[in-house]
């Protein structure tokens, strides 16, 4: 069943326009409409399926963030890039938390990261929706995962690093979570939320065919306001807005492939690679990495 906002998920405003319908090219071929909220911008899909209906959209052999099947020479490029990303993605939390205490990764999916974490000293946790993943991240690295309800389990500030690789953007109740990792956040310690920027180049270029809409799996299609808004109305304050550099090709690659291209590949080496280059000044990475800590602490 879908459901339709009344009021804004990330500041409660009730004055919404439309501003563009996209497809869900991954799983069904859907339409959805993207409403922008006029007071704090976030553009958001609504209507949206529910969060006891929307599984069956993440039930495709393409939605490749939660498959390690590995097809031909792009799947084997795309792993290669993984293993170089784990390792940007931990020193960029290296060079900013001196403990190598407790890491949270919310949404860990088959747990890449985790696993690049704990190699290098981090006690790590994971949380993922999937039983799947859950299985294939204990059976694979011998890391504990535990379903997404668990956050509200642990004690306050647990954790000295939380990381959210590309998830904020799926969660239906978003204001309960950004509270409890909140919570669950150490006086002093950071949180790192990468999520795809509507605001970017690349975005802008594609239009409706932008692989970051990923309708209706991704809810929220944030811009640096939005995510301020979000963070600041529940005690926290966003202290960097970093790259996310290889995105931005692995993006428009995806948004060629939606657009049936010919030489897409190429294109979207040339797309990603103005993308990186005009978000210099601005910091609107086709994905931004957003740190993030207490207000006040
Ligand atoms: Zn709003």
């Amino acid at each position: 069943m879908n459901e339709t906002l009344t009021s804004c998920p990330v500041c409660g405003g009730n004055s919404f326009v439309t501003e563009r319908t996209c497809t869900d090219f991954v799983a069904t071929g859907q339409e959805f409409s993207l409403q922008r909220c006029t007071h704090c911008t976030l553009l958001f899909t609504n209507p949206r399926p529910d969060s006891r209906h929307i599984s069956p959209y993440y039930q495709t052999d393409n939605y490749i963030s939660h498959t390690s099947s590995k097809k031909g020479a792009i799947y084997f490029l795309y792993d290669i890039v993984r293993l170089i990303s784990q390792s940007n993605k931990l020193k960029k939390i290296n060079e900013r938390l001196k403990n190598k205490t407790s890491l949270l990764d919310v949404g860990c999916g088959l747990g890449y990261f985790l696993n690049t974490a704990k190699k290098d000293g981090w006690k790590v946790e994971g949380l993922d929706v999937s039983e799947e993943a859950r299985t294939h991240v204990k059976q694979h690295f011998g890391i504990d995962v535990h379903k997404e309800e668990a956050i509200k389990g642990f004690p306050d500030a647990s954790f000295e690093a939380i990381t959210l690789w590309h998830v904020l953007e799926h969660f239906h109740n978003l204001q309960e979570w950004v509270i409890d990792m909140g919570r669950v956040l150490k006086p002093g310690g950071l949180m790192f939320v990468a999520v795809p920027n509507s605001e970017s180049y690349d975005a802008n270029h594609y239009q409706s065919f932008w692989d970051g809409y990923d309708v209706p799996r991704h809810l929220y299609h944030f811009n640096h306001k939005s995510i301020e808004v979000l963070f600041s109305k529940n005690g926290l304050t966003v202290v960097d807005r970093l790259p996310m550099i290889y995105d931005s090709y692995y993006i428009s690659w995806r948004s060629e492939i939606h657009k049936k291209s010919l030489l897409g590949f190429l294109k979207a080496v040339i797309i990603g690679q103005i993308s990186n280059w005009k978000a210099r000044k601005s910091r609107n990475y086709s994905s931004v990495l957003y740190i993030i800590k207490h207000a006040d602490k």
